[in-house]
This record gives structure tokens, sequence and C-alpha cells, in this order.
């Protein structure tokens, strides 16, 4: 057994993950740049590892949710603008400031206590367009324009969050529309009342992926980066041909004989129909492999082989059945999402399966498995 794979392990397509920055490109507006989104690990990916290798393929921007995965990008040699995209306590402004790293503020009021502070730090101006999560509301335009006097912040972004972006519905469509106008419609207010605008900025994703004629100044790219949609049913309106990072890996670590009428794990969920031939896998929710895709939902890749799993999952371990498989064996290799040629456990599918979306069930990975680049 590889020291370096161990137990269970996610590995992530360096191509696959340019391929991805360079197909997003092509989509883009010219002058756009592309902010790599690479909050709770690069989703997984490894937040370190991933702004590491994007970096050398020349992405300049990026964006976290915290001002500890800001200062691990740091310490990590990750070079470019790290902009961090939720709420920073204002006693951390030095901090801001040793790392360089971009603050949003989450509301006017957050915005004088960090200028309170008295030390110079960049930010972005979050603009509420009607997600009512953070930001300043999009009628305020004399707070905003008084944030751009404050003295001790440096304005270079401004930019708003779509909250229906993922919708091809025609009512969302418009409410989105009026979302981008309302964002315009304050900038140039803005401007008009002779502030020199920063960089302005909209689109996620999905944004991107659904409204590609909007010329930003970053397109800020979390989960199509990692070269899948949030869902399975997804469409949107321009589609690169996005290649999937991330593969969840494990291995066969003991293999057991049931007799029919006996149990397999917790709750003895699990009675064996037939005389079964169980393989265990040390790979559970701790690792961020759901729970709820215990018996009957679940299922994983062995030797070419899709098998289910059985009985409920654990925090550490799974069982999968593999009576009907041939050759299989102790140490062999076994693909839980993510494996290439087959849908049935693309990070989608799996994601969907289990009652969530793909953000989540690769984020929740970053937990506690190592992350090897190939
Ligand atoms: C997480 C996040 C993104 C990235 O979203 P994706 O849908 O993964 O591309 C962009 N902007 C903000 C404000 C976010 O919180």
């Amino acid at each position: 057994m590889s020291l370096k794979t161990g137990r269970a392990w996610i590995e992530v397509n360096i191509e696959n993950l340019r391929h991805n920055v360079e197909v997003l490109k092509k989509v883009m507006q010219p002058g756009c740049e592309l902010m790599a989104v690479v909050k709770a690990q690069a989703y997984g990916h490894g937040a370190v590892l991933t702004a590491s290798h994007l970096n050398k393929m020349g992405v300049r921007a990026f964006a976290v949710a915290t001002i500890d995965e800001g200062i691990a990008l740091r310490k990590g040699g990750v070079c470019g603008e790290i902009l961090i995209l939720g709420y920073t306590e204002v006693s951390r402004a030095s901090e801001l400031k040793e790392y360089d790293l971009l603050q949003t503020l989450v509301s006017f009021e957050y915005a004088e206590a960090l200028n309170h502070q008295g030390i110079a730090v960049k930010v972005h101006i979050k603009i509420d367009t009607g997600m009512h999560r953070l930001g300043i509301a999009c009628g305020e335009l004399s707070a905003v324009r008084k944030v751009f006097f404050m003295e001790n912040l440096n304005i270079c972004g401004m930019f708003t969050h779509l909250c229906c972006s993922d919708s091809r519905h025609p009512d969302d469509v418009a409410f989105t529309r009026g979302q981008i106008d309302n964002f315009y419609n304050m900038a140039d207010s803005l401007r008009d009342s002779g502030i020199i605008l920063p960089k302005l900025h909209i689109q996620s994703s999905y944004g991107l992926l659904n409204y590609p004629d909007l010329a930003c100044d970053y397109v800020r790219v979390g989960i199509a980066l990692y070269g899948v949609l949030s869902s399975p049913a997804d469409d949107t309106v321009v589609k690169p041909d996005l290649r999937p990072v991330l593969s969840l890996k494990s291995r066969v670590v003991l293999i057991r004989n049931v007799e029919a009428g006996e149990n397999v794990g917790y709750g003895r969920h699990f009675t064996a129909g037939r005389d079964t031939r169980i393989a265990i896998l040390p790979i559970g929710y701790g690792d961020g492999f759901p729970r709820n895709l215990s018996d009957p939902k679940g299922s994983v890749l062995i030797d070419q082989y899709v098998v289910p799993v059985v009985g409920r999952i654990c925090m550490d371990q799974l069982a999968v059945d593999i009576t009907d498989t041939d050759g299989v064996s102790v140490g062999d290799i076994v693909t839980l999402a993510g494996a290439e040629g087959y849908d049935k456990l693309s990070v989608p599918v799996v994601a969907d399966s289990s009652g969530s979306i793909s953000n989540e069930l690769l984020c929740r990975m970053g937990a506690r498995l190592p992350v090897i680049a190939r």
C-alpha cells in the first residue's frame, strides 16, 4: 500500500484544471480577469495546491471566504490579489495589511468600523442587489459615496452577487437582469458624481455561463473551474467543455464473506439475502462521503465494476457488495466520486443522489483527506 495515497485520498487532475481555465477564459469577455474562488480548500481540491498551480497558469486573482484562508494562501507562497468575500473582525486590520489581502465591505457600518482602525487596507465594496445577504443596499447611493471618501480604505473594487443566475426560468432571468441593471445604474451614478470607478464584478460560475455578454473586470469562478456543474440537470447558455478535476479514492482493506441472513453495519440495516462477499473501505462520512448515500443509494467503482454500498455508511468505514465481481482483492483502488467515464459516479450525480449539490459534496471532502496532484 503506497504511503503517499494511504487509505483514502483526493486526486486532482491538474491538466483538467488547466483545460478549464483555458475554456473559461474563452467564454469571458476581453479584458475580464479570472478570479479563482478557492474558499473551503478550493472546494476540497486543496487551496494552496490548487492556487499554486493556478498561479503557474497565469491566474493572478483569487477569492476566499475568510481571512485565515487568505493568510494560508500567502504562507503557501500564492501571489496576486486575494479577496476575502466574507466578514473579518476589524481588529484584524493589521493582518489584512501585512498579508496584502483585500477585504469585502459587508455593510456601511462595517466600512466605518474598519476605517476607524486607522490602518490603510484595500477593500472591495459589496452591493446588495437582491440576494439580501451581504452588502450595502443598491439604493443607498450616498452611503456608498461616503465609503469612497473614507481615508483608510483603498477602494479597489465593487461587486454584487446574483442569487438565481443558475436558473433559465424567465422570471429568474428577469430578476437577474434587474440585479445587473441596478448595479450598473448605481455605478453610473457614482461616476456621474465624480467618483473614479474601481474594478467591477458580478458573475460567479453560473453568472458567466448564463450571462456571458457582461463585460466586467473579473468573474469569480468557483465550481466551473473544478469542471463540474452544481446539479446534473442544470443547463447553461454557453456550455464550455469543462472537465472534472477531482476524484475521491480509497482502497479495499478487507474482504469478508457474510452468510445469507447475517447483517452488515450499524442498526443491522443490511441483511444479506444471499451468501455475500463484502469489501470494507476505510472511508466514511468523516471524509465527506455523505451518510445519505447509505444502502440503497450509493455505489462505487472497483476494477470496472460499479458495486452498491451495503448497510449504513459509518464515520470512517463503509461496506460494498462485491459478490458479482471477479478478481477484486485487498489493496485495490476504489473510486467513490469523479470516476471518469462513469456518469453515475460523477460528482454532480453523486451529490444529487445524496440530496445536495456538487459544491457541498466537494467542500466537505476537504476536512480530513490528503490531496494528491496528478
Ligand atoms: C462562492 C462564491 C462564488 C463562487 O461561486 P461558484 O458558483 O462556485 O462559481 C462567487 N462569488 C461569491 C460572493 C461567492 O460567495
